[in-house]
């Protein structure tokens, strides 16, 4: 739509596409309101929108993804939970445990990583354990202590669903719907959390390619969700030095397809505490949006992912460490720029703290 299109013509728009039996995804931006169009078998004719008023351009997609795509809206989509963003400006800091054990352990992680800067706070209630026999969660018990975390806290909830009812549970106490590698392409699952109102973080699956990734963004955008943000865990290789490979170089991939905020977890991508870290610092380089680490007061004592959990004074670490290099990376930094001899440009604050 043009930059002035009123609310009324993009409803107009939106009523047109409907009348002719398609689904419109309003999607408003900063400057214009994109609107995409799904539900069509191949190609329409494009020309019979194009002078509806308030209609700028009509933009064939061609690609097997659209709702996903800098085509249909160029710039980039700012996830927000009340005052904490997730795509914007600030590196967005999802932290906690792998899974909720008690309330005590809970509590402790919790404490400490608000102290340290996080604003979303990760736990697992129910977990997705490659055993049966391993613990599994600890179920509605683990959302009282959660919903205490929120209160106590003002941290954002993050916790992974792993079948459609689990989403009911989450919106009355959660904030933001993780699905998991192994739920990437459980396809029942996407369409309910495109239902929700509520953010969704989809991990990319252990073996999934791009594409099917990003398909799997487009399940849940498809059914009105386009509050998106997709998270790198790493995928299976060959290698054996890692739990899994971490691909950073998914999150440029991404970046030049895709306006959906990409975040980076080098816990479950490398699988051991002392990679966390450098891992971490890279995935900020790189220009993630955000950071998902497991933090555990005791990591010996842990019950899943014990091996790969920060402790909270590491955690704090890494996160004075990252801050100063989203300083001296981010494109969009506010600080005054100068130019270095080289030519680069550096900003002033990241130089004053060599
Ligand atoms: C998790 O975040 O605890 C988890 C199970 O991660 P993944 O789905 O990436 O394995
Ligand atoms: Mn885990």
């Amino acid at each position: 739509m043009k930059p002035g299109a009123t609310p009324r013509e993009v409803d107009a728009v939106v009523a047109v596409v409907e009348s002719i039996g398609f689904r419109a995804h309003p999607m408003p931006g900063a400057t214009r309101t994109a609107i995409g169009i799904t539900g069509n078998q191949g190609p329409i004719d494009g020309r019979r929108f194009e002078n509806i008023p308030g209609v700028a351009e009509v933009i064939r997609v061609t690609k097997p993804y659209k709702l996903i795509t800098l085509d249909l809206r160029p710039e980039k989509t700012v996830v927000r939970v009340d005052d904490a963003t997730i795509g914007a400006s600030e590196l967005a800091i999802i932290a906690g445990p792998c899974a909720i054990e008690n309330r005590d352990q809970a509590f402790a992680v919790a404490e400490t990583v608000q102290q340290s800067g996080a604003r979303f706070f990760r736990g697992g209630v129910w977990k997705p354990r490659t055993s049966p026999y391993a613990f599994q969660g600890l179920g509605e018990k683990g959302w009282k202590i959660m919903a205490e975390i929120r209160n106590a806290f003002g941290l954002k909830i993050v916790t992974e669903a792993l079948e459609p009812p689990h989403v009911d549970l989450i919106e009355d106490y959660g904030d933001v719907i993780q699905i998991g590698a192994r739920n990437m392409q459980n396809f029942s699952l996407l369409r309910r959390a495109g239902r929700s109102k509520l953010p969704v973080l989809l991990k990319r699956g252990m073996a999934a390619t791009l594409e099917e990734w990003l398909l799997a963004a487009e399940y849940i955008m498809a059914e009105g969700n386009y509050n998106v943000i997709l998270c790198e865990r790493g995928v299976r290789t060959f290698a054996q030095h890692t739990r899994n490979t971490l691909d950073l170089a998914s999150v440029p991939a991404i970046r030049r397809i895709s306006h959906l905020p990409v975040i980076v977890d080098p816990s479950h991508g490398t699988g051991s505490a002392y990679m966390v870290t450098p891992l971490a610092r890279a995935g900020v380089a790189v220009g993630a949006d955000g950071l998902m680490i497991e933090v555990h007061n005791k990591p010996e004592l842990a019950l899943s992912d014990g091996a790969q959990a920060l402790t909270p004074s590491q955690f704090a670490q890494l996160i004075a460490e990252v801050r100063a290099i989203r300083e001296a990376t981010a494109p969009d930094s506010n600080k005054t720029r100068i130019q270095n001899p080289q030519n680069s440009e550096i900003p002033v604050d990241a130089l004053a703290n060599r």
